[in-house]
């Protein structure tokens, strides 16, 4: 008889932006003349970069043609993409990071999630609160969980660490220690950023307690200020401790093409085993490449053109986020994060919970944004807006909440 993976059953309700994905349903269909602004799910609104476009046409047309058509790719990826990844996001950048140590995939969403397979299920991990809700339902559904307790709405076998306004939305190093430790700087959701010296903190850390970080770093091209990394590798001894993910979802408008890498060291090692091999293993058994033109779409980006046009989008959606920040901070919101992130975490008003202010917002102006409840419980009371609306909707959007509440 087959029996399910009970793990599943574990996971309390269903996921963050199915929830509100009905919510806004149910409102639309009894408000059909309204208009609704989505600042709420991380998702792309700006048309892809003229670089990739290009990019994409040649290599459709390429596989049109007998000399040109690729089959399957290369289980680790091309290798003009993985060099042009360790060239503009490594050694310029003075990590040393090699093309073979690069794993192309179809984004940080399924390498984030996936990751945690090549580590025993026995394995801690500790996650901040509020936190990207995959790394901990992965982790989960691969029966690394416990019971969940209800009224803290955590899991007995994860680390939660909290990231509140006391602590600057950083974690601190918690009293167990994990044997896996996921980081996201710039953080979603709360849009927080730590420091080099913060971050190479983290890594002596997890050295000294033999922990290895998998640091997601999905938001690194968001960073404008300066002493903060975009890439673990850029602090000593990082080689020897971390795992990290990148996306091309939030730079250059991927979330549709999909496309992302991973990248381990081939020196990291755990009780001598090569977590390069393993996850090389496991990527060779579960996934069949990036498709070629993606691929190609990928490599555009780091040509000049491409990374001039992946700045101007940058631009574009901190633009919002600068129109949030300042309109809410205006209307006497406490908001924060906004400055090296795409996303805007603010306190809901008047102690109202996260999903109340939440259904207050849609009935009353009209704006989905995301409950910070939802990322965690430590996300109570907060509320995340994000940047990557059209900027005209941005616009109408907070002076449609700022009016409101005047
Ligand atoms: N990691 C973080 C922290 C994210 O917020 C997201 C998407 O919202 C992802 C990973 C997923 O990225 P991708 O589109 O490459 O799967």
């Amino acid at each position: 008889m087959a029996k399910i993976n009970e793990n599943y059953l574990k996971l309390p309700g269903s996921y963050l932006f199915q929830t509100i994905s009905k919510k806004v349903a149910e409102y639309s269909a009894s408000n059909p003349d309204k208009k609704i602004i989505k600042l709420g799910i991380g998702d792309v609104t700006k048309p892809l970069p003229d670089a990739v476009i290009k990019a994409l046409h040649k290599s459709v047309d390429e596989m049109a043609c007998q000399e040109t058509f690729r089959g399957y790719a290369p289980d680790l990826g091309y290798k003009f993409l993985r060099e042009a990844i360790v060239e503009t996001d490594f050694i310029a950048r003075g990590c040393k990071i090699e093309a073979d140590e690069i794993f192309v995939s179809d984004g940080a969403k399924s390498d984030s999630a996936s990751i945690q397979e090549i580590f025993s299920e026995e394995s801690k991990i500790a996650v901040c609160d509020p936190v990207y809700p995959v790394y901990v339902d992965s982790n989960v559904m691969a029966g690394r969980s416990g019971n969940y307790k209800q009224e803290s709405q955590t899991f007995e076998k994860i680390i939660y660490m909290p990231c509140c306004e006391e602590n600057g939305f950083a974690p601190e190093f918690p009293d167990q220690v994990p044997d896996l430790i996921y980081l996201c700087f710039p953080n979603n959701p709360t849009g927080a950023v730590i420091s080099k010296d913060q971050l190479q903190r983290w890594v002596d850390w997890a050295r000294k307690n033999s922990s290895i970080i998998i640091y997601d770093a999905a938001y690194e091209a968001y960073i404008s200020s300066s002493g903060i990394a975009h890439s673990i590798y850029e602090c000593d001894g990082a080689r020897e401790c971390a795992i990290e993910l990148h996306s091309f979802s939030k730079n250059a408008g991927f979330t549709g093409l999909r496309l992302g890498y991973t990248v381990i060291p081939k020196n990291l090692k755990v009780d001598g085993v090569s977590l390069h091999s393993l996850w090389a293993r496991r990527h060779g058994t579960k996934y069949n490449g990036a498709p070629y033109i993606i691929q190609r779409a990928g490599e555009a980006v780091y040509t000049k053109e491409g990374q001039a046009q992946v700045k101007d989008l940058v631009s574009y959606y901190m633009n919002n986020a600068s129109y949030i920040l300042s309109g809410l901070k205006k209307a006497g919101f406490d908001v924060s994060g906004g400055q090296d992130a795409p996303y805007i975490w603010l306190k809901t008003p008047d102690h109202m919970t996260s999903w109340d202010f939440f259904d207050y917002l849609l009935d009353k102006v009209g704006i989905v944004g995301t409950p910070g409840s939802g990322f965690g419980p430590h996300g109570e009371g907060y509320f995340r807006l994000t940047a990557f609306g059209t900027y005209e909707n941005t616009v109408e959007a907070i002076d449609r909440i700022v009016n409101c509440l005047d």
